[in-house]
């Protein structure tokens, strides 16, 4: 037992003996049903960002006294970025630190490009994807009748696991940043979709192996955001759902918007598919960098609160009880030139204080 821990360890236990010596077994149930009735039905209420995000470096404090319970971390061109992150000091010190608040720390990342190394096209054309005009090529993603190509993504995405391992034992080993999948005559007939859950059922084989806890999320969001019509999740998937085209201006469910109806509807097909148990949603209400179009200079948050409760309505009538939302380019530039992001706050406040009504 390291220093800390046994800190730790004697904080909880002289807890325990001052609760234990004067409680009545009446007076601690009552404090047990209050306290179940107090918990949260959002279990995941988390944030995703990027390393450079975490030069705010009291980001872990924020998210803890927000409410919220889980950072994930993410890179928009590769996940070596975060694999270099995470090994360097100040890596381990953001790991050490959200141990310490209690925070969870997970990995959502676009994982193709490691998975399949893109210099095996030389070697063996096979392993990699036929385009729209009939052409094997190594741009995007896979093959996935090749059995060697899943082969080798299984071993290389144990290798990252292992690197990048979460504390909640979810993996979100993503497809290429909404780039098409295979076209050869075997592929053809799958959907974008069915062929990403092929890879993910043999991924998550591989993954257990290494970890026996693992769940690997199915990512339905641009091209395989229709849920998968000819392939069903093994054991151990889960669906992630990312609206990233949906309107942020009206509430989610606003039917009369035609892109949000699209995007529900999708949701509802995929929920049937896989389930409601282990489902999250990765939102963008707190996404600075997508209401800048991905560039800096960051424009203020567009953040609209009635929106936000709505549509936290409209995920928990579903018993989707895992939210998360990325806050990419909320960062030091981001404070400095807009203040203190209340709406980090107000969005914990919000996943924490939500419960389902009564019928
Ligand atoms: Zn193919």
């Amino acid at each position: 037992m390291n220093t800390l821990s046994r800190r730790h360890f004697f904080k909880l236990f002289s807890g325990a003996m001052v609760g234990g010596g004067f409680s009545f077994p009446a007076f601690g149930a009552q404090i047990r049903r209050e306290e179940s009735q107090a918990k949260p039905f959002f279990l995941t209420r988390g944030v995703v960002l990027v390393p450079a995000d975490l030069m705010l470096s009291d980001w872990p404090e924020r998210a803890q006294q927000a409410g919220l319970n889980t950072i994930g971390l993410h890179h928009g061109a590769s996940p070596r970025h975060v694999v270099d992150f995470i090994r360097s000091d100040i890596g381990q010190r953001f790991v050490e630190r959200c141990r310490h608040l209690g925070l969870q720390v997970e990995y959502e990342l676009h994982a193709m490009r490691e998975f399949l190394p893109r210099g095996l096209f030389a070697k063996n054309r096979d392993l990699f994807r036929v385009n729209e005009r009939g052409e094997r090529t190594a741009d995007y993603n896979l093959c996935i009748h090749s059995n060697q190509a899943l082969e080798i993504a299984g071993e290389n995405a144990v290798a990252l696991a292992k690197v990048l391992r979460p504390t909640t034992g979810r993996y979100f080993f993503w497809g290429d940043d909404a780039r098409p999948w295979c076209r050869c005559n075997r592929c053809v007939e799958l959907s974008d979709s069915d062929q990403s859950l092929i890879l993910e059922n043999r991924l998550i084989a591989a993954l257990r192996r290494h970890d026996p806890r693992a769940r690997l999320a199915h990512l339905a969001y641009s091209n395989t955001l229709s849920a998968p019509a000819q392939i069903k999740p093994v054991a151990g998937i889960f669906l992630e759902f990312a609206p990233i085209d949906r309107a942020y201006n009206v509430p989610f469910a606003k039917a009369d918007d035609k892109s949000n109806g699209k995007h529900l509807e999708a949701l509802d097909a995929n929920l049937r598919l896989f389930g409601r148990e282990h489902a999250q949603a990765l939102e963008y209400w707190l996404d600075v960098s997508r209401f800048s179009r991905w560039k800096k200079p960051a424009v203020k948050l567009p953040f609209k609160e009635e929106v936000l409760a709505a549509d936290l309505d409209t995920y928990g009538s579903r018993g989707i009880r895992h939210l998360t939302t990325f806050a990419v380019f909320i960062d030091a530039d981001y404070v400095r030139a807009y203040g203190d992001p209340v709406e980090v706050k107000l969005y914990g406040e919000r996943l924490t204080r939500w419960r389902q009504r009564k019928l």
